[in-house]
C-alpha cells in the first residue's frame, strides 16, 4: 500500500531514510519549516533553509521516486523575538509562490507567550492575504492543552479561516476532540518517546474514526522514526482493521488535504 508522510523533517534525515521509506511504499512527504535544533543567527539562515526545502530536498526525494512538498513559516520556538520574526515573515511571500509549497507551517505556540501570539497572528494575517493552507504546531507535554486551546481560540475569532484548509498537528488524547469537533484536520504524530505511539494513535482512530485525521512521523534530528507511519499501518492490520480504513488514514486523507493547495499536483503511481 502506498502512503504519505504528511509531516516529516527530511532536511534532518539521511538519504538512506528516503530509500527505506520509498521501499515501504512512501510516495509523498510534506516537510514543514521548523527549528533545526539550534537558533539561527540571522534572516539569511532562514533564506538558505527555505531554499534547501524548495530546491534541494525535492531533488533528493525525487531520486527515490518520492514527491517532496513543504510548508514555509517560522516555528514557535524562534517566534519569541518579534522583530526578528518579522524579518523572516517578510521573506515568506517570495517562497510561498514556489511550485512545491503547500502553505504556511508549521506555525503555532511553544511556551504560549504573548510574543509568540503576536508572531502567530502576523503569520495568519499573511496566510489570509495570500489564501494559504495553514499547518499548526501545538506545544509539547505540559504546555499542549493550554496552547491548543489558545490556537483554537485565535482561529475561532477569525471569520476568514476556512477550517477545512487548516491542520492542527501533534494532537494527543486530551486535545484531539476539540480539534475535530471544531472542523479542523487533526494531525497525530507518532513518536517513540512523546506525542503518540502507533498503539495510542490506533486507539484514537478507534474512538474518533479516521475522518480528517492525518498521521505522521514528524521525524527530525531528535529521537524519531521515519518508518512510524508503516508501523501504524502494521498496528492497524494486527488489530484486524480493514485495508480501506488504513488506506484512508495514510493515503486518501493526506491526498485530500494536500489537494486543497494550489501548488499540489500529484499523479498516483498506478
Ligand atoms: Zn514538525
Amino acid at each position: 500500500m502506498y502512503f504519505f508522510d504528511p509531516h516529516i523533517h527530511m532536511a534532518a534525515r539521511t538519504t538512506d531514510d528516503f530509500e527505506t521509506m520509498a521501499k515501504a511504499g512512501c510516495v509523498v512527504v510534506g516537510e514543514p519549516a521548523f527549528w533545526m535544533g539550534y537558533d539561527r543567527s540571522g534572516v539569511d539562515s532562514f533564506r538558505d533553509y527555505f531554499r534547501q526545502l524548495t530546491e534541494w530536498e525535492p531533488q533528493r526525494a525525487a531520486n527515490h521516486g518520492i514527491r517532496h512538498y513543504c510548508w514555509m513559516g517560522i516555528n514557535a520556538k524562534e517566534a519569541e523575538n518579534v522583530e526578528f520574526a518579522r524579518e523572516v515573515i517578510a521573506l515568506l511571500p517570495e517562497f510561498l509562490t514556489r511550485p512545491s509549497v503547500l502553505g504556511i507551517g508549521e506555525i503555532g505556540l511553544h511556551k504560549n507567550t504573548p510574543n509568540e501570539v503576536t508572531t502567530l497572528l502576523e503569520l495568519i494575517e499573511l496566510g489570509m492575504k495570500t489564501d494559504e493552507q495553514l499547518l499548526f504546531h501545538t506545544p509539547h507535554l505540559e504546555d499542549k492543552y493550554l496552547g491548543t486551546r489558545m490556537i483554537l481560540d485565535i482561529l475561532r475569532a477569525d471569520s476568514r479561516i476556512d477550517r477545512t484548509r487548516v491542520c492542527v498537528d501533534h494532537c494527543e488524547e486530551h486535545t484531539i476532540r476539540p480539534v475535530l469537533d471544531e472542523g479542523y484536520w487533526a494531525g497525530i504524530t507518532l513518536y517513540p518517546t512523546s506525542k503518540a505511539t502507533p498503539q495510542r494513535a490506533a486507539d484514537m482512530v478507534e474512538i474518533y474514526g479516521a475522518e480528517r485525521i492525518l498521521v505522521n512521523s514528524s521525524a527530525d534530528w531528535g529521537p524519531s522514526d521515519p518508518m512510524a507511519v508503516p508501523a501504524l499501518m502494521f498496528e492497524m492490520r494486527r488489530r484486524g482493521h480493514a485495508e480501506s480504513l488504513i488506506q484512508q488514514l495514510v493515503y486518501d486523507n493526506p491526498l485530500k488535504f494536500f489537494s486543497q493547495s494550489r501548488n499540489f499536483q500529484f499523479t498516483p503511481p498506478e
